[in-house]
């Protein structure tokens, strides 16, 4: 980890206060990061390819798993929408 997702903090919406990206990835009590952790932080980072490479890749698996199949698949698909945006605007300015 190079710290900067560290130190990202945002309001949880199921505690209602504010938390930080290592409480939902170090969930407490729990093997695997927080369920929702895809659908919170997507917007900040590459969070996706921050957990494969962070998580084994059976805990992954296993985190994938624990999502609604539906809501996975147009997570994923907004967030590769977003990188090929952020690409785009990045060629663009070259
Ligand atoms: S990932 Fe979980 S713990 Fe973190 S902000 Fe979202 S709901 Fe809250």
């Amino acid at each position: 980890m190079n710290g900067r997702e560290n130190r990202l903090q945002k309001r949880c919406p199921r505690l209602g206060g504010p938390v930080s990206f290592r409480y939902c990835r170090d969930f407490p009590g729990e093997t695997l990061p927080c369920g929702k952790i895809l659908e919170c932080w997507w917007e900040d980072f590459d969070v996706e390819a921050y957990l494969k490479d962070y998580l084994s890749e059976e805990d992954f698996s296993r985190l994938l798993q624990t999502q609604p199949k539906g809501k996975v698949s147009s997570l994923l698909e907004l967030i590769q929408k977003a990188q090929e945006t952020a690409e785009t605007a990045t060629s663009e300015k070259e």
